[in-house]
């Protein structure tokens, strides 16, 4: 039963960033979710731009694409995939969102002359959105992107502030993580960063209640005690989180340590003990995981691994239920822009993208996986690249994709405005988005063909995914592929749009225009990434 006043759990970093925030709050989240809570965890990000839809990759990582078409920061994707709470455009915002509201309101006049100021017009525009954000909740969990200390995290710390003292310590609670060194050379643990990391979160008028320190390895007795001593926390809410090979392990973990029986006891929550098994099985399942599958993944955004990390998770997640360790190789397609002599690798695969850099090499691989009989999964462009390749080498087109070259005489891939008459449904498809373009994005209806490699491995014919992209495949052309052995296999709910094709003489050669690694959860993992691992799996033996 959702309660009517949420509680709130705010999570806040120390020392240095990267430490896995956002894998800490998801852990959070599920252990609470498994002891029957309604539970929801928000993003809030202190960098002034507006969504980090138009961020680059390189810089921010993957966008994450919830199932309403917000384009979010890639935390959503480990909330998703730890939680069974689905995240929309409520739960996550950015210090931009909240300043281009408060100054429109400013511009209509709706603060009737008064001075607009950080105190108090920011911070309640925060508090506005967090409390929107955890509505119909039991408990919701705040995380607060950067680390305590950054100019721009200023007022978001001073909104939760106040929301401690409107709201009290039977709702609210914070959680800090934080880290402690070990110096190799002296053989000692340093709780000196921790201690000033706590002393200036303090400075904010915020003193931590729990305490995560994250380390090399587990923090001994007396570490925890000397922590808890210098930062005025009690010592049984000192936790240690170790690296861990899996974070997948980290829910049972942090439970062992009993964090989640502190939080719902100092929140006051009368709740039942947590169910792990989920967690448990997928502990045991890694844990008898056999021998190597190799995937090559050929993108563009390949020095950052964070730019496929949905991508990455769901490969895993395959590789736990077909018993394999998957190894994900990442190369640049630059590299074989001038042809293909070996691909090491048992699945090729080919992520989404934008912008015509790389595609050359694309090209080139799919053409390999093709002739090679090498498992292919094409996501997104990875599907587009596809088409394109088996229009010019099979069907010996002159064609490409409006996107890379805008006078092609054969469009197999292009904005359907390019190519469809002006007339019926596609239209609405397209409308501006407020992002300066024209993107079909969030969660739409697929029907599958019934005899496809992909109903079957769905075990269904109608399936929802999610999107993100502007060009389609060129439905003009659907006739003479499916003739030629590229199967037009998924199309829209309308019949209007061509969302998944597969080639009929190949092992395994999948292309979607969705993106299937938005759904994918460890628990049950994909049925897409659980079919192109077990291709790829045969083909390593
Ligand atoms: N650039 C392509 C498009 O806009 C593919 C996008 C993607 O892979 N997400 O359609």
């Amino acid at each position: 039963m959702a309660s009517k006043n949420p509680k709130y759990l705010f999570v806040t970093g120390g020392v240095v960033s990267s430490l896995g925030k956002g894998i800490l709050s998801a852990s959070l989240g599920s252990l609470l979710e498994s002891r029957g809570l309604k539970v929801t965890i928000m993003k809030l990000d202190p960098y002034i731009n507006l969504d980090p839809g138009t961020m680059s990759p390189f810089q921010h990582g993957e966008v994450f694409v919830t199932d309403d078409g917000s384009e979010t920061d890639l935390d959503l994707g480990h909330y998703e995939r730890y939680l069974n709470s689905k995240m929309s455009h409520k739960n996550n915002f950015t210090a931009g969102q909240v300043y281009e509201h408060v100054l429109k309101k400013e511009r209509k006049g709706e603060f009737l002359g008064s001075t607009v100021q950080v105190i108090p017009h920011i911070t309640d525009e925060i508090k506005k959105r967090i409390s929107i954000g955890a509505e119909g909740n039991d408990i919701a969990i705040i995380e607060i992107g950067g680390t305590v200390g950054d100019i721009e995290s200023q007022p978001f710390l001073e909104a939760i502030r106040q929301m401690k003292l409107e709201l009290g310590s039977d709702r609210t609670l914070f959680t800090h993580l934080t880290f402690v060194p070990y110096l190799a050379s002296s053989g000692e643990t340093k709780t000196k960063p921790t201690q000033h990391s706590v002393k200036s979160l303090l400075s904010h008028g915020l003193q931590a209640d729990i305490l995560i320190c994250r380390s090399e390895q587990n923090l001994s007795k007396a570490d925890c005690k000397k922590i808890a001593l210098f930062t005025n926390v009690n010592e049984d809410c000192v936790f240690t989180l170790p690296d861990v090979p899996s974070i997948y392990s980290i829910p049972v973990m942090m439970n062992k340590q009993g964090l989640d029986e502190q939080i719902v006891e100092k929140l006051k929550i009368r709740c039942s003990k947590p169910k792990l098994n989920d967690w448990k099985k997928v502990i045991n399942l890694e844990n008898s995981q056999k021998g190597e599958t190799k995937i090559a993944m050929v993108g563009k955004y390949t020095e950052l691994v964070d730019s496929y990390k949905s991508v990455n998770e769901a490969l895993i997640h395959a590789g736990i239920h077909n018993g394999t360790n998957v190894k994900i190789e990442y190369i640049d397609s630059e590299m074989f822009n001038k042809g293909v002599k070996k691909i090491n690798a048992d699945g090729i695969l080919i992520p989404g993208g934008f912008g015509n850099r790389g595609v050359k090499g694309m090209i080139n691989v799919a053409r390999y996986a093709r002739e090679q009989n090498i498992p292919y999964l094409g996501i997104c462009l990875g599907m587009q690249i596809a088409v394109i390749e088996f229009a010019r080498n099979v069907l010996k087109l002159d064609a490409d994709s409006t996107e890379f070259k805008k006078s092609t005489k054969h469009p197999v891939i292009g904005l359907i405005t390019e190519w469809l008459d002006d007339e019926g449904l596609i239209q609405q498809r397209t409308e501006e988005s407020d992002k300066g373009g024209t993107m079909r994005l969030g969660s739409q209806v697929c029907y599958l063909k019934k005899t496809s490699k992909m109903a079957k491995l769905y075990k269904k014919q109608r399936i929802s995914e999610r999107h993100r992209h502007r060009y389609e495949f060129n439905n003009n052309y659907e006739s003479t592929f499916n003739k030629n052995g590229m199967t037009i296999v998924g199309k829209s709910e309308d019949n209007s749009l061509v969302e998944a094709i597969e080639i009929k003489n190949h092992k395994w050669f999948v292309g979607c225009q969705f993106h299937p690694e938005f759904t994918s959860d460890p628990i049950k993992a994909h049925p897409l990434f659980k079919g192109f691992i077990r291709a790829a799996k045969l083909k390593s033996k």
